[in-house]
Order: structure tokens, then C-alpha cells, then sequence
């Protein structure tokens, strides 16, 4: 589906209408993604993030984008990695599923996500991809209003994952 694209980048730098960043469940910002949207957005995102009481894993909260080209922010802290007998699973798909639904009520058509937990939070990355996936492109089909679902990755073997990831759904 061209509704769907994974592509190598930063998502600091994407002109959709939102972004997501895989937060941690305080919102007050952190390492990975979660560091480098906060440093481009400004201090103005920090301080709308502190008046949002924190977020649960799975779920997701939106703010606005500040210095980021994108408008908006939607913040969604995923599950830590703990061996896979703690509902990571589902906790990673409602990320997608939340965030996704929160996009679609504030009207965005286009959004970009970062591999959400496979990095400090050590998810194994071809789950995450499997998952992400399904889980878009269920979206997708479901939702003809959301025009371009973007997965920014940072570097080849994560973008490698989810290629691999959709070519496997595609097949299914
Ligand atoms: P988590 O705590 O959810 O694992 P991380 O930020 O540690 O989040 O990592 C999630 C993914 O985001 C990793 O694949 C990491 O390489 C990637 N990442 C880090 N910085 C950026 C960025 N600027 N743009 C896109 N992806 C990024």
C-alpha cells in the first residue's frame, strides 16, 4: 500500500502533520528519540509535557510541535523488553493503535513513527516490525482518511527489519 513507507532518517526532520516519539511514561523527555524531539522542538514542549501528568505504557497523549516542522507530537512511552511473558506484545501494538486513533481525532493526515522500543527498552526489533506493521496497515485500511504513515527508521538493519516485516505481510 503507497498509504505506507519506511524509509532511513531522522524523524526530527519530517513534515507531517504529526510525529510520534517513544517517550517514557514521566513525558519529561529522555535518551534515544525522546531527547533529540525535545531538543528540537524547545523548551515550550518540555513545559506543555509537564502539565500532562505523565502517561501510561501503551497509551498516548498529543501536543503541539513548536519548533519542529511537524505540528503536532504525539507521545507514546512502549513497553520495556522483559522477556516477552509481560504483555510487551500488546502494550507495543496499543502504542499504534493509540496513537493512531489520537491522530485521527485531531484531524491528521500524516504522520511519521520512530521503531518505538527497540532501542534503550531492547524489544527484539523483528517483533517490533511485525507488529507495527500489522498493526499500520490494519489501520490503513480501516481509516482511508490518513494519507501517508511514514516509519522513519535511523539506521539499516532497523530499516531492514521492517521492510522485511511488510514483504512478510504483503505474503500473509
Ligand atoms: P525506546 O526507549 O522506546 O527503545 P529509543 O529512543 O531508545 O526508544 O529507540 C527507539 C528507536 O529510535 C531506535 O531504533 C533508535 O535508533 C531510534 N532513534 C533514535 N534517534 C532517532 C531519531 N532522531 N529519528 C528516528 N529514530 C531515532
Amino acid at each position: 500500500m503507497e498509504r505506507f513507507s519506511i524509509i532511513k532518517g531522522d524523524i526530527v526532520k519530517a513534515k507531517t502533520d504529526a510525529i510520534v516519539n517513544a517517550a517514557n511514561t514521566s513525558l519529561l523527555g529522555g535518551g534515544g528519540v525522546d531527547g533529540a524531539i525535545h531538543r528540537a522542538a524547545g523548551r515550550e514542549l518540555l513545559e506543555e509535557c509537564e502539565t500532562l501528568g505523565g502517561c501510561k505504557t501503551g497509551e498516548a497523549k498529543i501536543t503541539h510541535g513548536y519548533k519542529l516542522k511537524a505540528k503536532y507530537v504525539i507521545h507514546t512511552p512502549g513497553p520495556i523488553w522483559r522477556g516477552g511473558k509481560w504483555d510487551e506484545e500488546e502494550l507495543l501494538a496499543n502504542c499504534y493503535r493509540n496513537s493512531l486513533a489520537l491522530a485521527k481525532e485531531n484531524g491528521i493526515k500524516t504522520i511519521s513513527f520512530p521503531s518505538i522500543s527497540t532501542g534503550v527498552y531492547r524489544f527484539p526489533v523483528h517483533l517490533a516490525a511485525e507488529i507495527a506493521v500489522r498493526e499500520i496497515m490494519n489501520y490503513l485500511r480501516e481509516n482511508p482518511d490518513m494519507e501517508q504513515v511514514t516509519m522513519v527508521c535511523f539506521d539499516d538493519d532497523t530499516k531492514a527489519a521492517y521492510v522485511e516485516a511488510l514483504a512478510a505481510y504483503q505474503q500473509a
